[in-house]
């Protein structure tokens, strides 16, 4: 039943001989077989291509493993630019879809050639001034207002978030960049996060092919890409169904023939930015019971805490945990299982049903692939775990050390006696 680790009680007490606990662990298998599903099911259009969402997973070892497969990026900021152009992603390969954009962001991007998704109209001339001309292709963000609705219920409020241009300023903004001398449009949007049902990304492509239909129309503009951006989720709950992502690309493609190709649009490039759909599922933290606490509840302290998974107490988010080696005992025991920190919000699971911990187990939290490490900080000095990833040949390799005490005090160094810190 449910949820089963990719590492087994036996590998973890390997790994533990050269790499204590806390750590995020990988699949290489998982993730390389997922980007191929990914692929095989957006195979009918010509010149697909997913931007991994750098933002979820920024390890270059992770990227480069998305690479191969054939993923470019996504990037937002300075950072995720230069660890795209270190793994050799440059081009037409990364896609620059940031917001409230410092300027010199713009200019990196466009010295690597990326392609830029304007968030907002004021940006053209932002672009135009840093830049000195205008990239012959351009994206913009649309932002339909409202409320965004899909048939199992699932609702958003895009008129309650800061992102992407109003209809009437992408229509503007198509006209101002089309005069500028810009070739080739994408259209861009990001509207509902994490949605497990298969029509997320069908209705969100039939909102956005219908409105590159009418911006070809009263604009005269190519529209040469839609972006479908993030927002496929994972199943975070056992008894939570996984998106099809076969039937995804069957649903877009039905919408694509209905609108695009009906009216003579045919060569329209389909894009997708996700992060948590590519990564998610195929990281864990692998933490060790370290303390046990009996009062008005029961406690379990492990040795990792919210700065290496923030999820839990930012959003009250789910992740499954298995108690490795306990994987078919029977879940018995109510228990709450806490981080260290001073916040009363460390707890990675709240009256979960476990088998019995005894202190020295080595407990998997689900799903910390994406949007997982990434989050963390450095709250109560509490330091970044490891990164490891499991190969596909089952070994294990450091992709991230894990951060030392020096890391955590470097930018001390305008402190006086600095080098005591260093001790
Ligand atoms: C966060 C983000 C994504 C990825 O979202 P997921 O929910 O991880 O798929 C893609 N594009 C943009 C612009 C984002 O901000």
């Amino acid at each position: 039943m449910g949820k089963q680790p990719f590492v087994t009680l036996e590998e973890v007490e390997r790994i533990v001989k050269e790499y204590p606990t806390p750590f995020h662990l990988y699949d290489e298998k998982g993730i390389r077989e997922n980007a191929r599903s990914v692929y095989e099911a957006f195979s009918w259009n010509k010149g697909f291509r997913e931007y991994f969402a750098v933002k979820a997973t920024p390890n270059p070892f992770l990227m480069q493993i998305l690479h191969e497969e054939g993923c470019g990026c996504d990037c937002s900021s300075m950072t995720e630019l230069q660890l795209s152009e270190a793994i050799g992603v440059t081009g037409e390969e990364i896609m620059f879809s940031s917001n409230d954009t410092p300027p010199e962001e713009f200019r990196k991007a466009a010295q690597l050639g990326a392609i830029i998704n304007l968030d907002d109209i004021t940006h053209i001339d932002i672009v135009e001034r840093e830049l000195g001309t205008l990239p012959e292709t351009m994206s913009c963000r649309f932002n339909p207002g409202g409320f965004y609705k899909l048939s199992n219920g699932i609702m958003d409020n895009p008129g309650d978030s800061k992102y992407g241009m109003t209809e009437e300023q992408i229509f503007d903004a198509f006209r101002i960049l089309k005069e500028k001398g810009v070739k080739h449009f994408g259209i861009h949007a990001f509207l509902v996060s994490n949605t497990v049902g298969n029509d997320y990304y069908p209705t969100l492509a039939a909102t956005l092919f219908r409105l590159a239909v009418r911006l070809n129309e009263e604009t005269g503009a190519h529209i040469s890409f839609i972006n479908l951006s993030g927002g496929v989720g994972i199943p975070y709950r056992p008894e939570e169904t996984a998106a099809d992502i076969a039937k995804i690309g069957q649903g877009v493609h039905e919408v694509y023939d209905h609108v695009l190709t009906a009216h003579g649009m045919d060569d329209v490039r389909i894009f997708t930015e996700m992060g948590r759909f590519m990564m998610g599922p195929y990281g864990c933290l692998i933490t060790k019971a370290i303390n046990e606490k009996h009062i008005y509840k029961e406690y379990i302290g492990v040795d990792a805490c919210a700065a290496n998974l923030m999820r839990p107490a930012m959003y009250g988010a789910y992740h499954h945990v298995t108690v490795l080696g306990k994987e078919n005992a029977a879940c018995d025991q109510e228990y709450d299982i806490v981080g260290s920190l001073c916040e009363n919000n460390d707890k990675f699971a709240i009256d979960r049903m476990l088998p019995k911990i005894d202190m020295g187990d080595y407990l998997v939290i689900h799903d910390t692939g994406a949007h997982g490490f990434s989050m963390g900080y450095n709250y109560n000095g509490r330091l970044w775990s490891a990164e490891l990833l499991k190969k596909e040949d089952g070994s294990i390799q450091l992709i991230r050390r894990a951060q030392e005490a020096k890391d955590y005090f470097a930018t001390f160094d305008c402190f006086p006696v600095y080098e005591k810190l260093l001790n």
